[in-house]
């Protein structure tokens, strides 16, 4: 967490003001700023990430019997909130390239197994209709944006972004979450930026941001009855974390900034020691959430890191293989999730991370390849 800038003033003006919870202005204010900020039209601040999730799938008309299709390679929260709406996940594999959804695999499972009826497209062999596209921009970057949505043009998909760890990064210089119906946002503490907690929904489209507010404060059709319309959700984000959250967006491009140049100098110095960086396609400016890369020795320098405490981590387990999504459909030929699973480790990446530390991670590496 980089707390470096007017977060205990903002907060305190908001502890001033009375106004902490969700009615407060902060909340108001913090969504005007990142639809500014990310070239959104409408933006609504929820409580988090997967809730801004689950709120955009259910906007988008997901439900009960509905399939949505999604990368094999997030964070749980992505395939939790496909089921909280009663739909099914299906799981596409992600290339070896990025890491992220593999775009071939999935036009090929359109291909061959979709057809497309009025009500949308329908998987050929249940009969039951896809809801959407729900791509991934996992670790802080993206594949390739205008295939992902050419494809889903033709087969008449509705894209939702999972940008929860992508905020900053663009693809053509578009901010990422912007180029679906709609895109989510997380200010999770373990975030680029942080809200301390909370999310966001993008979209450009009024009546769909509509839906997703309307479903936040509990579907209250009117503001001083208690008369409601739907079964909503307490998913407001309050506007104490709001304030942290003006706060932290401020400083987003400094921190941008500082995490382009650990990216860079890690590239340089790991390239030669059996590293092995993803490879971005070059229309995208990764926001370097965590930098992240496969190496044979990834056991042996997990271990090392962590023993002399620094944040090395593993990536998430493909969901396919977590209890609750192993009888989901899974689309792949090679299980190339798997392969990064077993391989890849995030290095630190704090904004400010000290020059030791950087050392502590080459040295690793050195001490792993000799
Ligand atoms: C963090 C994250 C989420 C969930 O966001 P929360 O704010 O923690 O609920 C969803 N998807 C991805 C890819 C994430 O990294």
């Amino acid at each position: 967490m980089y707390l470096r800038g007017n977060e205990w003033e903002y907060l305190k003006a908001c502890l001033d003001s009375g106004w902490i919870s969700s009615a407060g202005a902060f909340t108001a204010q913090f969504e005007q700023a990142v639809a500014a900020y990310t070239g959104a039209s409408c933006a609504v601040a929820v409580s988090s990430g997967t809730a801004a999730l689950h709120l955009g799938l259910l906007s988008l008309g997901a439900g009960p019997g509905d399939y949505v299709i999604t990368s094999n390679l997030t964070y749980v929260a992505t395939a939790n909130a496909i089921r909280y709406t009663g739909a099914e996940p299906i799981f596409v594999d992600i290339d070896a390239a990025a890491w992220q959804m593999d775009l071939a695999l999935l036009e090929e499972f359109l291909h061959t197994r979709t057809e497309l009826r009025d009500t949308g497209c329908h998987l050929r062999s249940d009969g039951r209709r896809i809801a959407c596209l729900l791509p991934v921009h996992a670790l802080g970057w993206t594949g390739d944006l205008e295939v992902l949505m050419r494809i889903a043009a033709a087969y008449r998909l509705p894209v939702l972004e999972d940008a929860a760890d992508a905020m900053g990064a663009r693809f053509a210089g578009r901010h990422v979450g912007t180029f679906g119906q709609a895109g989510c946002l997380s200010f999770n503490g373990n975030k680029i930026i942080t809200a301390a907690a909370g999310g966001m929904v993008l979209t450009s489209d009024p009546e769909l941001a509509r839906r997703a507010h309307h479903l936040s404060v509990q579907a209250k059709a009117a503001p001083e009855d208690y008369f409601h319309d739907d079964t909503g959700y307490n998913y407001r984000m309050p506007a104490l974390l709001a304030a942290l959250g003006m706060a932290q967006l401020e400083q987003l491009d400094s921190i941008l900034a500082l995490k382009r140049a650990l990216a860079a100098r890690y590239a340089a110095e790991l390239g030669p020691l059996e590293a092995q960086f993803p490879d971005i396609p070059p229309a995208c400016a990764s926001n370097h959430w965590l930098v992240t890369v496969m190496s044979p020795q990834r056991d042996r320098l997990l271990k090392t890191l962590q023993a002399a405490g620094q944040a090395a981590r593993p990536v998430w387990w493909p969901l396919n293989r977590l209890p609750m999504f192993q009888d989901a459909p899974y689309i792949s030929r090679q299980d190339q999730a798997y392969a990064v699973h077993r391989q890849a480790l995030s290095l630190p990446s704090d904004p400010d991370l000290s020059e030791a530390d950087f050392q502590a991670v080459i040295r690793a590496f050195q001490a792993a390849k000799a």
